[in-house]
């Protein structure tokens, strides 16, 4: 397994595998089950005779609060183990001054599908997505990418810059992965107190709980009743969005998504829930 903390070492690398496909793997580390499996959808998808490269980068450019960057894990040695087991081809896990050089002043804004959800209460958080994203796809040359749908905006916005720069990406979007409580797997799991983490499963329950009842007012009432009956700290948003545009939905008249973000003291966790078009 190849571990390159350069950016020209990753095109030297890609350079020489020819015309080999490239299946890349974007993550921040403290790598999970939900990582995991994602690697191995590339994998499956890349094929015998691909590669499969996994970035592992703590993006400050996506962080709108110290704190959650700094307190983010970085478990490094765990995660290339990690992904030695796995039997991924290439790492890539840069140093930030690698990838962002003093005075870096050129990002990729997303201008509405980053609008609302996390893009309202995260400034310049999906602009740092983007440009982080923008910047691995031309430095590993991949030609597809495997996103998990958990970050169902993450994965919207993703699309629909591949769409509007033309960029030769194919996307590969790959379903939540759960813990068998049904908390959706994240690397900042990891900071709930023990207490905090026996409630987290109230999210996914409060979606699921709420996602039989077709007026949105009152789905959203009921959603919101299970959330606050527990421990949580604060909700951070609570909506229910058109699935395509990413737009306030008030009806379920189209496939929609009921979408949450919820603190736990300062770990904020997010979880969302597909629902169909009730005609
Ligand atoms: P992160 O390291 O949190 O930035 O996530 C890296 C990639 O893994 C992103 O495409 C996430 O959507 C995906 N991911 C994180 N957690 C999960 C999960 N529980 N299930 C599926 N994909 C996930």
């Amino acid at each position: 397994m190849h571990i390159f903390s350069q950016p020209s070492d990753v095109v030297a690398w890609r350079l020489s595998q020819q015309t080999c496909p490239i299946v890349l793997v974007p993550t921040m580390g403290a790598l999970h089950r939900g990582h995991l499996e994602l690697i191995r959808e590339a994998k499956k998808t890349v094929g015998p005779h691909g590669r499969v490269i996994i970035s592992i980068f703590v993006n400050p450019l996506q962080f709108d609060r110290a704190l959650d960057l700094s307190s983010y894990p970085k478990p490094l040695k765990d995660d290339l183990a990690l992904c030695e087991e796995e039997a991924v081809d290439a790492v890539f896990c840069p140093a930030e001054k690698s990838m962002y050089a003093d005075g870096h002043s050129i990002q990729i804004h997303e201008t509405l599908l980053s609008r609302g959800l996390c893009g309202a209460t995260r400034p310049g958080h999906f602009s740092g997505v983007c440009t982080v994203v923008l910047k691995l796809f031309m430095i590993t040359g991949c030609t597809a990418a495997v996103f998990g749908c958990k970050d169902f905006q993450q994965l919207a916005i993703i699309q629909r810059m591949i769409r509007d720069l033309n960029l030769p990406v194919k996307i590969i979007a790959y379903p939540t992965v759960r813990e068998t409580d049904g908390l959706a797997m994240s690397s900042r799991n990891t900071r709930l107190t023990p207490s905090h983490r026996a409630d987290a499963p109230r999210i996914y329950q409060s979606l699921t709980a709420a996602a039989p009842i077709h007026e949105v007012p009152q789905m959203i009432s009921a959603a919101e009743k299970i959330l606050l009956d527990g421990e949580i700290t604060r909700i951070d948003y609570l909506e229910h969005v058109d699935a395509e545009t990413l737009q306030p939905a008030l009806n379920r008249t189209r496939p929609s998504v009921l979408a949450a973000a919820v603190y736990y003291d300062d770990v904020r966790l997010i979880d969302h829930i597909d629902l169909p078009a009730i005609h």
